[in-house]
């Protein structure tokens, strides 16, 4: 478990070739009576051999992601479709410095890329703004905090929106003007920004870059959002 309503799975998945840091894979669950619901998730994992991870948030009400937090179990079998996506993708050769903005579960591809990096040995300036609603809800949490402490040029901020911890400047809300601005930093303007996360999420934080002046052409989104648009 991740958090309380949170859960990464290990696949093992024999012949798989390797994915990109941001790629997706489509899951199809097919019930005994023959009736099937597929879903798209996130990698997590950096490409790896055999086995790759996924980490998926239950939604409440939804057919597919409570089964995956709660019910499935070491030895259950999935179809798996991918990886998917050619567009959202980071790899250790891009330029640099990279931009990551995740809301919720949108942190899923943009770990990936930070396990991608460290896996290649890449120097490349990462600045990650992670939204959550409080400290409990984050995902990977003690991972990046370690890889941060280790790495000068992995700079990890964390925007909480109902709840921080004691020692915030910041206030808990949605992200402003202000955390953007503070991600051009140390590192100047980032070489291409990542977004990902609910609908609604992934549009703000679009046009919060936007209006400061980034490139439309810098930006990559992925949304998680119902429609799976
Ligand atoms: C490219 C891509 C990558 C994704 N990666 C991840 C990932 O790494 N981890 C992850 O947890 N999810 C991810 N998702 C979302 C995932 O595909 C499902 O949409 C999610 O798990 C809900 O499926 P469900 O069957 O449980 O809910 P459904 O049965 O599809 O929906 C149930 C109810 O919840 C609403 N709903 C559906 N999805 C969401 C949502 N994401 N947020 C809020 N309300 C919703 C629906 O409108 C409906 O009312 C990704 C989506 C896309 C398109």
């Amino acid at each position: 478990m991740e958090t309380r309503s949170a859960r990464t799975l290990v696949l093992d998945v024999p012949g798989w070739d390797g994915h990109d840091a941001g790629q997706h894979v489509d899951v199809r669950l097919t019930a005994p009576d023959g009736y099937t619901a597929q879903r798209s998730y996130s990698i997590a994992s950096a490409a790896t051999a055999d086995e790759l991870e996924i980490t998926v948030q239950k939604v409440s009400g939804g057919e597919v992601s409570p089964y995956l937090v709660e019910t499935a179990a070491v030895g259950d079998e999935f179809e798996l479709r991918g990886p998917v996506g050619g567009w959202f993708r980071w790899r250790a050769v891009d330029d640099g410095p990279i931009s990551l903005i995740g809301g919720g579960s949108g942190i899923v591809p943009l770990m990936a890329m930070i396990r991608a990096r460290e896996q290649a040995g890449a120097m490349t300036p990462f600045h990650l703004t992670y939204s959550a609603r409080t400290p409990d809800h984050l995902f990977y949490a003690h991972e990046l905090y370690r890889a941060a402490e280790a790495d000068p040029n992995l700079q990890v901020v964390y925007a909480f929106t109902r709840a921080g911890i004691a020692s915030d400047i910041r206030r808990p809300g949605r992200l402003t003007s202000n955390d953007i601005a503070a991600i051009a930093g140390s590192n100047g303007a980032p070489a291409r920004t990542f977004i990902c996360g609910p609908n609604g999420f992934v549009e703000s934080a679009t046009q919060l870059l936007l209006d400061a002046g980034h490139a439309a052409s810098s930006i990559r989104t992925e949304r998680f959002g119902p429609s799976g648009g």
